[in-house]
């Protein structure tokens, strides 16, 4: 078999994504290999699908149990025998484990650092075949890494005692030039091929909200996105257990994840978050490194994390089934204090010295600024991500808050000059809240105390307000004019560049949100790839529900997460392609062979039931474009051309079968019955709705985040009527209905 063969086969994939395959290709060519790509973009077939195809064994470094769990299920779910060794198993199944490794039973063992020097470990490693070593989350060595773990450094003494030296890959989603040379020489990587990948998450929608009550926001946004699966992170132990208790109170099904609790029970609340029995995690950052859940629709940040780098990362666990998902991170100014006081009592390596130590604060308290301007920022989220990681990103996503933000620009350079004043005058003594207050002539006590109102530079910037020339002077910081001592209590400075304004030769220009709305509910209007509901329509809104509970059914049954069984997105293009049959079921973007042997058959009879076999369209648009929204390459389109758009003559019309009521769906299988099937395209109960829509006789509106359809005065007056129903799962919803003489309207529009 050879890569292309084993991507179909065992993962139903049909295309490689950007950089797997220069990567795949490397290793297969005996080279050693660094692969650093954004989460999600699929670094572990980089080295799974040359693990399959070199002669002996593969050993992957893997920091988390979890992690290793969730991929050993995956791997033995396509057919791959693969196995993990670490703390979760007994001793027992360790000795078993190492003793059918030795017989050659699994082509990949995934094993924690701590395991490499085990007497039992080492000796099998001694004696077996190792072709390939690879080291996930490779970040982890590097001491000047967001995430270090002392115990990585022990591969490299695992590697010097292996009878050979396999091949070396290792794997990353962190950028930063100085980790990725410490994962080159700490492990020893020779003439590695290096290869980076893009960073942008196209489907992922970046925002930050500064909203005073965090809770009312998080409860709100939970409940206005119903069954889908998020993370909310919080910075202490504390704020998860208040937040727990409150979507408790709300009978959320709601899960909860912080060092704090017992391993059994962190055990079980993750669990119950994958297989999606409990879809909303509230956690701090302890929790998600190595959580593969596909589907994760939201995360959001309650507090500022320490660093972009974490940030990103976190985030980064939503939408990793490539579907449109959102980033929002609640933003308050406290949040700054609380992180800082988090570095200060971090847990340091042990070997450090003073001097290192320092270094590291340093360079933590750098981190920290770089992602309080991130928050800060007035521009591009994206942009600002990406140009961090050192990728140039010209801006103007569409696709954060800031770009769909409406913004008025002012020059405020002569504020500026007067911001530099002050500072002089403070010289540098004080931090961004006593300047600004001085500035705005605030009557404080505390200033007072301190004397500002002494100072020539006291209220000369009164007719601003304290606010603004904050932000005045958080721009300065973000362009250099001036700067903030790395330590808790961030003296306002003067840089080199600061005097450029009182010369004249710098501008300083701020952006202000017109109108402070929340932007979390204006929706991407045209997100690269989008939600399902915006692939499908109601009938295939349907069918997907079908099809998600038959896959829970199954999960549940399996003892398998959902997600392992078939991705949402997988369901989302059988939705869009329905395959009566295995070849056609193959074609769908997911399904490889060993899963269809599996699961393939009670989806097909699913389909086949759902539409009597008959051809239906049930997504918007043509069918290209929603295969490509479903992420599918565009390898062939069932719908033929070169039929005539759907028409009906006056004498079929006559014949359409008038009723009491229909829904617009039910009105369009019945056009469709009239039509000439050989000539003329069919027409869908979307295309109704547009029509409707567009004519001003219905409307369907984002309420409280949820999806709302109504009918206006004028569609009324046409015989448009709401009626409730009830889906699949119980839950009452409105819908819009057709009486005999909006019937009529309707067949009239299509009769030529
Ligand atoms: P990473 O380790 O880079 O964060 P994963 O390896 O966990 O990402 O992959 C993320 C998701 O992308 C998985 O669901 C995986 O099955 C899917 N994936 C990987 N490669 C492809 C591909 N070539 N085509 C489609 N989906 C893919
Ligand atoms: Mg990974």
């Amino acid at each position: 078999m050879n890569k292309y063969e084993i991507l179909k086969k065992y993962f139903g994939y049909s295309q490689f994504r950007d950089g797997q395959e220069a990567l795949i290709d490397a290793i297969l060519s005996g080279r050693d290999a660094l692969g650093i790509m954004p989460t999600g973009a699929g670094k572990s077939l980089c080295y799974q699908i040359p693990a399959l195809l070199l002669p002996g064994i593969t050993i992957v470094i893997s920091p988390l149990i979890s992690l290793m769990k969730d991929q050993v299920q995956t791997l033995n779910q396509a057919g791959i025998h693969a196995a993990y060794i670490n703390s979760s198993l007994t001793e027992n199944q360790i000795a078993k484990a190492l003793q059918l490794a030795a017989k050659g039973t699994y082509k990949i063992i995934y094993a924690a650092p701590e395991r490499l020097e085990t007497y039992g470990f080492l000796e099998f490693a001694k004696q077996a075949e190792i072709s390939m070593l690879t080291v996930d989350e490779a970040h982890c060595i590097s001491q000047w890494g967001q995430d270090f773990r002392p115990s990585y450094l022990k591969i490299v003494r695992f590697l010097q005692q292996l009878k050979r030296r396999p091949i070396v890959s290792a794997f990353t989603a962190t950028a930063t030039e100085r980790v990725r040379e410490d994962i080159v020489c700490v492990l020893g990587l020779e003439q590695p091929k290096l290869l980076v990948t893009g960073f942008d998450r196209r489907n992922l929608y970046f925002a930050v909200e500064t909203v005073k009550q965090k809770d009312r926001f998080v409860l709100d946004y939970i409940k206005s996105h119903p069954e889908e699966s998020g993370i909310i992170y919080c910075s202490t132990r504390k704020n998860v257990d208040a937040l727990f208790e409150k979507m408790q109170d709300l009978a959320i099904p709601s899960a909860r994840y912080h060092a704090g609790m017992g391993q059994e029970e962190r055990r079980q609340s993750q669990e119950d978050f994958v297989y999606d029995r409990r879809p909303v995690m509230a956690a701090t950052n302890a929790f998600g490194m190595g959580i593969d859940k596909s589907n994760v629709r939201y995360v959001i940040h309650y507090n500022m994390p320490q660093s972009l780098e974490n940030y990103y990362q976190e985030a980064g666990r939503a939408g990793r089934d490539g579907d449109a998902a959102e980033c929002i991170l609640l933003y308050s100014p406290q949040d700054v204090m609380i992180n800082q006081f988090l570095i200060e009592n971090k847990e340091q390596n042990p070997e450090f010295t003073e001097e290192e130590l320092a270094a590291v604060r340093e360079k933590d308290a750098e981190r920290l600024r770089i992602m309080n301007y991130y928050c800060l920022s007035t521009s591009c989220l994206r942009a600002y991500i990406l140009n961090y990681f050192g990728e140039h990103n010209r801006g103007d996503c569409q696709n954060c808050s800031n770009c769909r933000k409406e913004f008025e620009e002012t020059d405020v350079t002569a504020q500026a000059e007067k911001i530099i004043s002050c500072v002089k005058e403070l010289r540098g003594r004080y931090g961004i809240n006593v300047a600004a207050g001085t500035l705005a002539g605030d009557g404080r006590a505390k200033l007072r105390e301190y004397g500002m109102n002494g100072y020539s530079s006291f209220g000369s910037l009164a007719e601003m307000g304290e606010q603004r020339i904050k932000r005045v002077i958080n721009q300065m910081l973000v362009e250099g004019y001036l700067t903030v001592t790395p330590d808790k209590y961030a003296l306002l400075k003067l840089t080199d560049k600061s005097d450029e304004i009182i010369q004249g030769a710098g501008k300083v220009v701020i952006r202000e949100v017109k109108g402070e709305t929340s932007s979390y509910l204006q929706k991407p209007a045209s997100s690269v790839s989008r939600r399902k509901s915006d692939i499908l329509n109601s009938r295939g809104l349907e069918l997907f529900d079908r099809l998600r509970g038959l896959r829970s059914e199954i999960a549940k049954r399996e003892g398998m997460p959902p997600y392992i069984i078939f991705s949402d997105k997988t369901l989302v293009d059988m939705c869009v392609r329905l395959p009566f049959t295995r070849e056609e079921m193959l074609e769908v973007n997911g399904v490889g062979e060993h899963k269809f042997n599996k699961y393939g058959e009670p989806f097909l009879e699913e389909l086949r039931a759902y539409t009597g076999e008959k051809r239906e369209k049930m997504f918007f648009g043509e069918m290209e474009e929603a295969e490509s929204k479903a992420g599918n390459p565009l390898k062939y389109t069932r719908m033929k051309k070169g039929k005539a758009d759907f028409f009906i003559s006056a004498k079929q019309a006559e014949q359409f079968p008038y009723a009491e009521k229909y829904l617009a769906p039910e009105l369009a299988v019945k056009l469709n019955e009239l039509r000439d099937p050989d000539a003329v395209k069919k027409t869908s109960g979307a295309e109704i709705i547009r029509r409707s829509q567009a004519m001003g006789l219905s409307e369907e509106k984002l309420e409280d985040g949820l999806r709302c359809k109504t009918v206006t005065e004028k569609g009324k007056e046409a015989g448009l009527f709401l009626g409730i129903r009830i889906s699949q799962k119980g839950t009452e919803y409105q819908d819009v209905y057709y009486d005999r003489n909006a019937q009529g309207m309707v067949v009239a529009w299509f009769v030529q």
